[in-house]
């Protein structure tokens, strides 16, 4: 059976003194979940968070990461820093990563690559817009983000990493996919990537990611394909991401 992970995403949220309050909460309040949790909080915080996190098993990461190893990319931070810093996973392609900061499905590969070879899980997130819904492209538009990393990186690259299906229009909105809508996603992308290894798609968790929220995390995890959440607004209260974990 796969392990159900719940990961927090903070995107650019917090100060010094939230993030210590919250990590405080998180330390407190989840020492007997069953579930892998993980924070993913802004750069500047990241030692803070392993600080605070540091034996608690709560695990930490980051929200992107650069392609490049080292060198003059004013600006990013490559994936050998954030294993400085004790991060294990590594969010990629978000689709604010995406649509507001051009990341096309080939560097979004490239950085997948890059994580791995840095020794960080990444967790590649996926999801089609409500304009490709309406017009009855949700299949295609995962299948082809998902692809563009697995003809880059191989197949088995998944045994170390997390795919998370995150319907753009469910972002942010409180429009939640509902779990039949989420399952058949999750379902297509097991059985896309288990025509080409059944034991690395029978392990690979698939989160959910859109409007999350203590109410409807149970039946979303609940579904045979659907693994845990990456969790936006929602990981920014404690009591509310505590709930999301217990759900798990
Ligand atoms: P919300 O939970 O705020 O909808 O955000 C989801 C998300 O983008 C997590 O990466």
């Amino acid at each position: 059976m796969r392990t159900p992970v719940v990961a927090g995403n903070w995107k650019m949220n917090g100060s010094k003194a939230s993030a210590a309050a919250l990590l405080n909460d998180l330390k407190a309040g989840l020492t007997s979940s069953t579930a892998e949790v993980l924070i993913c909080a802004p750069y500047p915080f990241l030692d803070q968070v392993a600080n605070v996190l540091n034996g608690s098993g709560i695990k930490w990461g980051a929200q992107n990461a650069s392609q490049h190893g080292s060198g003059a990319f004013t600006g990013e931070v490559s994936v050998s820093m954030l294993a400085d810093f004790g991060c294990t996973h590594v969010i990629l392609g978000h689709s604010e990563r995406r649509a507001l900061f051009s990341e096309t499905d080939e560097l979004v590969a490239e950085k997948f690559v890059a994580t791995l070879e840095g020794g960080l899980t990444p967790i590649l997130c996926l999801g089609e817009s409500l304009q490709e819904r309406d017009a009855g492209k949700t299949i295609e538009v995962v299948e082809r983000q998902l692809m563009a990393v697995v003809e880059k990186a191989g197949i088995h690259s998944f045994s170390n990493a997390m795919l998370a299906y995150e319907p753009v229009w469910a972002i942010g909105t409180g429009l939640t996919a509902t779990p039949d809508q989420a399952q058949e996603v999750h379902s297509v992308l097991r059985t896309k990537l288990a025509q080409l290894d059944v034991e690395v798609a029978g392990k690979l968790p698939i989160l959910y990611g859109g409007s999350v929220k203590a109410a409807n995390a149970a039946a979303l995890f609940s579904c045979d394909d659907i693994d845990g959440g990456l969790i936006g607004g929602a990981s920014l209260d404690a009591n509310d991401f505590i709930a999301i974990c217990q759900a798990a």
